[in-house]
């Protein structure tokens, strides 16, 4: 047996940058600081890095969950400095500088961090009606994404085998709850996969009869972007069948269905893509934040009165140049990451202050179904056939590697000539037995998302 080196190591003397979170901000964050003379810890609750903006593709069986997704040690292993750290943080203890996880261990173990940095995103927010987050998913992680999947793809199933009319439209009934760019895309997808995907594959229904609403309280969907390109959007998803519902808020969610703007609808599948809130950072500090949650950040996402801790991306409110917050966005959160990875090595390293972060605008963009989407770069807008070519290309640049890269150019090559979707599984831990089947398949009552249990795939 190999013998274990007991010589206690030599006390690393190196400034040490503790991470929490390894999504867009965090990774960033932590990749600008790789192959410095700086110790760098990064906390994540997952092991992976997971692509957000393609959940909704998962979610309709477009892509499978790993090609959104990859280890975190995987894309920091050419970086010797950082060390990985799978594990749910539940709070900081400011005085002794140390962050505490879920299994009651501490980071650093050894000695305090000299700089904490916060970036651990946000969830969906119910407006106060948390327990409907069980029936109605929203789209925020693998898990989720799996379900609702799992629960369109059943809905179908059933309604095959379901002899009760009513009930048959209630399963090929999906409701999407909020306009915005993840509600649009999410309506447009599921609207294909009935029309196109789905199409032929079953011989007692028609799935291209499915309904899909998009339901949104404001006035119009797309709220932000100019009025042209949200009128073009609703417009492109009415051709693909959705129906759009402005002006009317969900009242209330239940297994059975949605009560919108005063009218009970029967759904088989609901999909939350309405409020955001962040995570719960800024009560593990006890530091001010905005009504969503947000901490309130200085110019170089200090946190204010908390010494050497720092909050970005969707955890952190900041100002633009135009006085607003600026957007809970991938690139918002990125460029933070990488001004602040960058500002830290130059202040532990060389005691250079830390610069303002200023956001560069990429340009903001959703997709409204095969071939049509609709970009926003605040001086000029694109819709159309050019507008998706870009979105493609700059999602499939954005993902992590280069053979996630090819994997996903492929699978969106194959969809859009043959309309077929490569993941259309619906997976279980265990194997779905007619007993066990939600609805009976001559009636019974739905209990959308309940019964779809954990699998591969
Ligand atoms: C469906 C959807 C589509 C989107 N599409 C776009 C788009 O097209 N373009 C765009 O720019 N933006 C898009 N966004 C927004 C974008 O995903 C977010 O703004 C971005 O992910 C924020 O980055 P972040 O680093 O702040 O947080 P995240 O990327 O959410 O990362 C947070 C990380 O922290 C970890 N974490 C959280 N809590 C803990 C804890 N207690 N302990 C340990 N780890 C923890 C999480 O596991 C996660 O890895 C979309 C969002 C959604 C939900």
């Amino acid at each position: 047996m190999p013998q274990i080196d007991r010589t206690p190591s030599p006390v690393d003397s190196r400034p040490h940058v503790v991470i929490v979170g390894a999504g867009f901000g965090g990774l960033a964050c932590a990749e600008a600081l790789g192959g410095t003379n700086i110790r760098v810890t990064i906390i994540d609750r997952n092991n992976y890095h997971l692509f957000v903006p393609l959940l909704y593709q998962v979610a309709t069986a477009a892509l499978s969950p790993a090609d959104i997704a990859e280890p975190i040690r995987r894309i920091v292993s050419r970086h010797p400095n950082i060390d990985v750290v799978m594990g749910e943080v539940t709070g900081i203890d400011r005085t002794a500088k140390r962050v505490e996880l879920a299994d009651g261990s501490f980071v650093p173990h050894d000695r305090p961090y000299d700089r904490l940095v916060l970036a651990t995103g946000s969830s969906y927010s119910y407006f106060g009606h948390d327990d409907w987050a069980e029936i109605a998913p929203g789209l925020k992680t693998i898990e989720n994404a799996r379900r609702i999947r799992a629960r369109l793809l059943m809905n179908f199933e059933q309604a095959e085998m379901c002899e009760d009319p009513a009930r048959q439209k209630a399963l090929m009934t999906t409701i999407v709850v909020g306009g915005g760019p993840t509600g649009v895309e999410m309506a447009g997808a599921v609207a294909e996969l009935a029309r196109f995907t789905l199409a032929r594959d079953f011989r007692r229904i028609d799935p291209r009869t499915a309904r899909v609403l998009l339901v949104e309280a404001g006035p119009r969907i797309l709220s932000t972007f100019p009025d042209d390109l949200g009128q073009y959007a609703r417009r492109k998803l009415e051709e693909l069948g959705v129906v759009v519902l402005t002006g009317q808020a969900v009242e209330s969610i239940t297994p059975e269905g949605a009560t919108v703007g005063g009218r009970f609808i029967p759904a088989g599948a609901i999909v939350w893509g309405a409020g955001v809130k962040a995570s719960p950072a800024g009560s593990w500090l006890g530091v001010e934040t905005d009504r969503s949650g947000r901490i309130l950040v200085n110019a170089d996402m200090a946190v204010p009165g908390v010494p050497d801790v720092y909050a970005l991306g969707d955890t952190a409110a900041l100002a633009g140049d135009d006085g607003k917050p600026l957007p809970g966005l991938a690139q918002v959160a990125k460029q933070q990451g990488e001004h602040l990875g960058g500002g830290l090595e130059a202040s532990l390293l060389r005691g250079q202050p830390l610069e303002p972060f200023r956001f560069r605008n990429r340009g903001n963009t959703a997709i409204v179904g095969r071939s049509a989407a609709v970009f926003d770069f605040g001086t000029r807008k694109l819709k159309g056939w050019f507008a998706w070519v870009l979105w493609a290309i700059v999602h499939v640049y954005l993902l992590v590697n280069f053979h996630k890269r090819v994997l996903v150019t492929m699978q969106w090559l194959w969809r859009w000539a043959t309309y077929q979707r490569g993941a259309r599984l619906i997976t279980t831990d265990r194997p779905v037995s007619a007993a066990e089947s939600v609805t009976s398949p001559h009636g019974g009552s739905a209990e959308p998302f309940r019964d779809v249990r954990r699998g591969q795939g």
